[in-house]
């Protein structure tokens, strides 16, 4: 026996009538995007291994164990994006574009790939929406990202969703901060997990990732990045507030989100799903001001979020619309030029057809036309290619008419 290929742990395939619901997500989420005056931008899927260790952190478990790198021929390290800022960042600078008018604002929408444990919804393959605003310094621009970020799953019919926002502080005052922390952790040090132990040396903000129960219950008595902000970090974060409430958001203020990768500062949130559990998150995102920076570009700061799709497409409610199509029913060789010139004309005038091309009965085709849900049987036999008029039979009401292909066009036109 011939020795099957699967698909790879961790990925898969999305099958013709999932992709019709991922379709439809995506044009309603480019829509909205498109509203807010993103632009999109697309990049490639692999990069130098040293753009995300610079970019996403040497101390996030993305860049620590998540990375699919690889050497290429030519003995470089490459990496599959984890995610994608790094690489806008990247290609801003290559290409200049901040020495444009037009607004850094763009939109992306694609795979990431991560080798993580694969479990329920997660993917080592995986689709996101991100997008990113840069030189924006107001927090109105925060605010407008987490109004759109609402307005989103609105139009994408998601309900029971929550807003939740903190700031992380900025390089002046956050040293102050885990400082504090780091002292207040070792001396619970004990009933951490490992992993938690080994943040805590490295970078004790990413305790707050940790979904082991010990350790959130740990991390609940620890001090609360928001009593340490400087007073730059502490206006930004009440005006952004302030504009939260002029949008009328409602959100909650959770010291405790500090999301899982380094480069933030000031403004981080998060749009949960109440339905989903522990894994909640729809929507995430923050500022990283530095970034681009120390990337050697220009002093601009930059904000923006992803969306996850898998777990977002789990909660869309979905109707299958169903797809009006025609199909043709023919016989012999002349009705099939006579059908194909039909569905020719048919097509270009927009409406779909299905011809198969392979021998049957009229009688098993008109059941084949059935039995894949066509709107329309068109019915070509020899008496009709003589008489160049066509039968037309609706397949919901049964009823049959007779016309040539521009009759026959207005027919399918005029019915509702
Ligand atoms: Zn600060
Ligand atoms: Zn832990």
């Amino acid at each position: 026996m011939r020795k099957q290929v699967s698909a790879i742990k961790g990925t898969k395939d999305i099958l013709p009538r999932e992709a019709k619901k991922w379709q439809s997500v995506e044009s309603v989420t480019k829509r909205i995007l498109e509203l807010y005056s993103y632009k999109e931008i697309r990049t490639p899927v692999f990069e130098a291994t040293e753009l995300f260790e610079k970019g996403t952190g040497q101390t996030t478990d993305i860049v620590i164990k998540e990375m699919y790198t690889f050497q290429d021929k030519a003995g470089r390290s490459l990496t599959l994006r984890p995610e994608y800022t790094p690489s806008v960042v990247r290609s801003i600078i290559e290409n200049r574009l901040y020495l444009k008018p037009e607004p850094l604002r763009f939109y992306y929408i694609g795979p990431m790939f991560r080798y993580d444990k694969p479990q329920k919804g997660r993917y080592r393959q995986f689709h996101q929406v991100d997008i990113e605003v840069f030189g924006e310094e107001d927090p109105a621009i925060d605010a407008e990202i987490v109004e759109m970020a609402n307005y989103l799953l609105k139009e994408l019919k998601v309900s029971y969703t929550e807003t939740l926002v903190n700031s992380v502080g900025c390089k002046d005052c956050r040293p102050s901060y885990i400082k504090d922390l780091r002292s207040q952790a070792e001396e619970v040090r004990r009933v951490l997990c490992l992993d938690c132990q080994r943040k805590l040396k490295l970078n004790p903000l990413r305790i707050f990732d940790c979904k082991v129960e010990t350790c959130r219950e740990a991390a609940q008595a620890f001090p609360r990045i928001t009593d340490y902000l400087c007073q730059d970090c502490e206006e930004h974060f009440s005006r952004f507030c302030d504009y939260l409430a002029f949008y009328s958001i409602k959100y909650k203020v959770e010291p405790r989100l500090v999301r899982g990768i380094d480069y933030y500062t000031k403004t981080t949130f998060e749009v949960v799903s109440s339905k989903l559990g522990a894994q909640n998150t729809l929507i995430g995102g923050g500022r990283y001001d530095d970034m681009m920076k120390e990337f050697g570009g220009p002093d601009l700061c930059g904000i923006g979020f992803a969306m996850g799709l898998e777990r977002l497409i789990s909660v869309v409610p979905f109707t299958e619309e169903k797809g009006k199509f025609l199909y043709l029913v023919y016989l012999g060789d002349e009705s099939e030029r006579a059908g194909m010139k039909a569905v020719h004309f048919l097509r270009r005038e927009g409406v779909e057809c299905l011809i198969e091309y392979k021998e049957r009965s009229m009688k098993s085709q008109m059941s084949r036309a059935n039995k894949l849900g066509a709107a329309w049987a068109l019915i070509i036999g020899e008496e009709e290619v003589k008489k160049r008029k066509y039968k037309l039979k609706n397949m919901a009401t049964g009823l049959q008419m007779e016309g040539t292909q521009e009759e026959i066009l207005k027919i399918i036109r005029e019915s509702p």
